[in-house]
């Protein structure tokens, strides 16, 4: 970590609980790096000191931060500005301070959709599938809806949180329409797709061998698809492992994860952010190998 002098400024990440986090890490790898006079600190906040703890780091100069849960919907209401894309998602993950006061946005829409630009296959050609309908799921139909996908299909196993996912979207500033499946149907979705992106936890790091997709199922789905795992432990899921052997495209979760870190650092410091550094400090913690994660 780089020295802490009486000039340092404080950047950070705030949540409850907030131990778990890789941000700091991440964070203060690049900042190292960069030899800029900035530390990033993990900061766990109680849901009901959220209002008096954005005073408290105005008060001490902080000049940005994360939010993770469970503040991220929470925050909306107490910020001077909120960027279109984090309106539409419904949830902000990083802050930093105007002269209006705290102003936030959301980049993990920009972290999605970073790898899928990386790639030269045109995906928002075909059908768009996403397995679940959590938070991580509004920003990926955000970057859709962003990227210009005019439809996406959402796959869920509770008709009623599926159907207020739905509506939730009806004001988005897109043209994209939302259509809503229960898990049965995935099967007649599957040879339709161009990018099937899993948003549920199911294969995540210790249910390895579980995958939202069954193998039977998996045969159909085309070659030409990309299949994007938001889990980034284990790589390869199940998940990617499976539509791997179908030959398409996998992507998994760690590039989100860095891209939304890096995207947060550009905004706090004005400056290109050494994202290789980022990328690298993460699988080195995760035992992961250094790769972009795109196969
Ligand atoms: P969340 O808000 O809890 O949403 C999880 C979604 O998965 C819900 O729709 C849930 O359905 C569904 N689900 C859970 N278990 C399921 C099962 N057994 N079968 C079918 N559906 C199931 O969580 P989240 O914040 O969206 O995060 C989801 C995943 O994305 C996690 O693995 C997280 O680590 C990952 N993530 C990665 C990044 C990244 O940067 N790579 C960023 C954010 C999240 P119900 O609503 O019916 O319970």
């Amino acid at each position: 970590m780089s020295t802490i002098a009486g000039t340092t400024k404080l950047l950070g990440v705030i949540g409850y609980p907030i131990e778990h986090t890789l941000s700091p890490l991440m964070h203060n790898a690049a900042i190292a790096h960069l030899g800029v006079d900035y530390v990033y600190l993990p900061l766990p906040i109680q849901p009901t000191d959220l209002e008096i703890a954005l005073r408290g780091m105005a008060a001490v100069g902080v000049k940005g931060f994360n939010v993770t849960i469970p503040h991220k919907q929470a925050i909306l209401s107490l910020l001077a500005e909120v960027s279109e894309t984090a309106q539409a998602v419904g949830a902000v993950n990083t802050v930093w301070r105007t002269e209006r006061g705290w102003a936030g946005t959301n980049t993990d829409v920009a972290g999605f959709l970073a790898p899928l630009q990386a790639h030269s296959q045109d995906w928002s050609q075909g059908c768009t599938v996403i397995l679940g309908n959590g938070g991580a799921a509004r920003a990926v139909v955000a970057g859709c809806g962003q990227h210009g996908c005019r439809e996406v299909y959402v796959v869920g196993r509770n008709l009623d949180k599926l159907k207020a996912f739905q509506h939730s979207w009806q004001e988005s500033p897109w043209p994209l329409q939302l259509h809503i499946h229960p898990w049965e149907t995935l099967p007649d979705l599957l040879p339709h797709v161009g990018l099937l992106v899993n948003t549920t936890p199911v294969g995540m790091h210790p249910q390895v061998q579980a995958s939202p997709v069954s193998e039977a199922a998996m045969v159909r789905l085309p070659r030409s698809a990309i299949a994007y795992d938001l889990i980034y432990t284990p790589n390869p899921t199940r998940f990617l492992q499976l539509a791997q052997e179908q030959g398409a495209i996998t992507i998994n979760g760690l590039e989100m994860l860095v891209q939304q870190g890096a995207a947060a650092l550009r905004i706090w410091l004005q400056q290109p952010v050494p994202t290789q550094v980022m990328r690298q400090t993460l699988c080195q913690h995760l035992g992961l190998s250094g790769a972009s994660g795109v196969n």
